[in-house]
């Protein structure tokens, strides 16, 4: 027998930003704690079919699913919290309910009527969310939704929740998360914001039946008095959401504040008498009491943009933790990078990971940093574009294959050591026709991948149109690039690493993707141990000297 689902909804009022992804992201931990299966999903307003073609300027970082779903970056805090995989499912945009809709009635399907955003378009909202639900794998279903109550885009996801919470009664509640300022001059927290936005939503049908309150400071019992008075809930339902030291103490604030205790009560749902974090408190711990810390250089494009490194941050997180270190992520812009220069700006770092991404810009410093990682035993972590580059510099600088490319940059390379899949030549749609999502990996029992790994076949996630040009595999060993990882239905090259190097490898895939609280990524925690070996053998020389 399926289970019955509990639909919740998040929206958001006042300001974006105040991290509904976040407070989702913790309910569902919660409700994982005491015992509950859970699934999360974004619902963003859009028109974009999904936000692959969004360049991180617009959007941050592009969040890759197991099934290849390129999506929203929460999706990527929902993983690291909840560890359960998200997929295609759990990332709709406007322009992919329209998309379908219009097929739809391109087909025929509407026999005739004239379609509508309510109900078509509505309809096809709330079966983006229950066909979640149906799946019969979860006891809740939690719906965040993108923007900010009022806005024009979101009129029709407001809609749905009118509806599904008309049609489910106490199986749907409505988290609302609000900002309350703190006005410096009256020296006073303010809830008209909160009542405002909260207006909001009943003007458009929808009673939230908890508050969710961002503040700097904390709510005193007046406060939250005030806010249940103005908004119809019961005090219990006002709940505080403090600005925090780091986001993975969310879970454990919002479980002071009984939030799952309000919603659970708020569904009808008997509250299991267990509520377990113990795992994320021992991680939590390990964080914030750090017995070693290394300075890691994040060389890349977009290092100026918050978001556009996301999962490599947060990856770094979990493997520090796991070694109990602070990793310092220092961003380095790749076009300020030049073999002259590089070891000036690269000199005091313990690590170097080149990032993702994708054109010219900062190539050219993405190459001359992996020179110097690759000449002075730095560790290195290249990823996707930053392994292409580190086999760039090796055809170039070891192979002395002068003017060595990738096809992406320099389609008259006399050496095309990474070059387009046969696959893509033909491609002329740039959205979603990526190599997206998992594919296997076979290891090399030598690697030092293998070695992090303990484990000889593994999948990982991918998004790239470029590959290793298997012509020049027999050059790249013979003259020590281990080809350490291959995916063995295609026969494609997925890790690189050097031989004569203590820790160098190159990914054609995303390990940050699939890093999260509970499973730090093997090369992330293999990382941090090596740039702690480096660092403390370059402190003992120095003492030594
Ligand atoms: N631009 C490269 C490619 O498409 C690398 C992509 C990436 O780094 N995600 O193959």
């Amino acid at each position: 027998m399926s289970k019955l689902v509990k639909y919740i909804f998040v929206t958001g009022g006042v300001s974006s930003s105040l991290g509904k992804g976040i407070i989702s992201a913790s309910l569902a931990k919660l409700l994982q704690g005491r015992g509950f299966s859970v699934t999360i999903q974004k619902l963003d307003p859009y028109i974009n079919v999904d936000p692959g073609t969004l360049n991180p300027y617009e959007h941050g970082e592009c969040y890759v699913t197991e099934d290849g779903a390129e999506t929203d970056l929460d999706l990527g805090h929902y993983e690291r919290f909840s560890s359960s995989p998200t997929s295609q499912a759990n990332n709709v945009t406007t322009g992919r309910i329209y998309q379908t809709v219009i097929e739809k009635e391109r087909k025929g399907e509407y026999l005739g009527t004239t379609v509508q955003v309510i109900p078509h378009i509505t309809d096809e909202i709330k079966h983006s969310v229950q066909i979640l639900g149906k799946t019969g794998k979860y006891d809740f279903v939690i719906t965040e939704i993108g923007g900010t109550v009022g806005d024009i885009e979101s009129f029709p996801f407001i809609e749905t929740v009118r509806q599904m919470k008309w049609e489910l009664g106490h199986d749907c509640a409505v988290v609302h998360l609000t900002l309350v300022p703190y006005l410096k001059a009256a020296g006073e927290l303010k809830t008209k914001p909160t009542q405002h936005s909260v207006k909001t939503m009943l003007e458009q049908g929808v009673q939230p039946d908890i508050i969710v309150c961002r503040t700097e400071r904390h709510l005193n019992k007046g406060i939250k008095n005030k806010i249940a008075q103005f908004c119809n809930v019961s005090v219990d339902s006002v709940i505080e959401s403090i600005d925090a030291e780091t986001i993975y103490d969310v879970p454990l604030l919002m479980r002071d504040e009984q939030l799952d205790i309000a919603l659970l009560n708020s569904t009808n749902t008997p509250i299991p008498a267990i509520l377990d974090l113990t795992n994320w408190e021992q991680f939590v711990n390990r964080l914030k009491n750090p017995t070693e810390e290394v300075t890691i250089g994040l060389v890349g494009k977009y290092v100026e943009l918050k978001d556009a490194y996301k999962s490599i941050n947060e990856s770094f997180l979990h493997g520090g933790s796991i070694n109990e270190c602070k990793v310092y992520v220092k961003d380095i812009q790749s076009e300020s990078i030049t073999d002259d220069n590089a070891e000036e700006i690269l000199c005091s770092l313990d690590g170097i990971l080149v990032a993702p991404g994708f054109g010219g810009r900062g190539i050219e410093g993405k190459i001359s940093a992996i020179k110097y990682a690759r000449e002075n035993n730095v560790p290195f972590l290249g990823i996707c574009l930053g392994m292409q580059c580190a086999c760039i510099d090796f055809s170039r600088n070891v192979l002395d294959l002068k003017g060595a490319h990738t096809t992406e940059i320099d389609q008259k390379t006399p050496y095309p050591v990474i070059d387009l899949m046969e696959d893509q030549k033909k491609i002329k749609n740039m959205g979603g026709t990526m190599r997206l999502g998992a594919y296997n990996c076979k290891l090399d029992k030598e690697s030092v991948s293998y070695e992090e790994y303990q484990e000889e076949f593994v999948s990982e996630r991918h998004r790239h149109r470029y590959e290793f040009n298997n012509d020049y595999r027999e050059k790249f060993e013979k003259a020590g690039m281990r080809l350490a990882g291959i995916n063995p239905e295609e026969d494609l090259v997925e890790i690189i690493e050097l031989k004569n190097h203590p820790w160098f490898i190159g990914v054609q895939f995303h390990p940050e993707y699939k890093s999260t609280v509970k499973h730090p990524h093997p090369l992330f925690v293999g990382f941090v141990k090596a740039a702690i070996d480096y660092k403390n053998k370059k402190e003992l020389l120095s003492i030594t000297a």
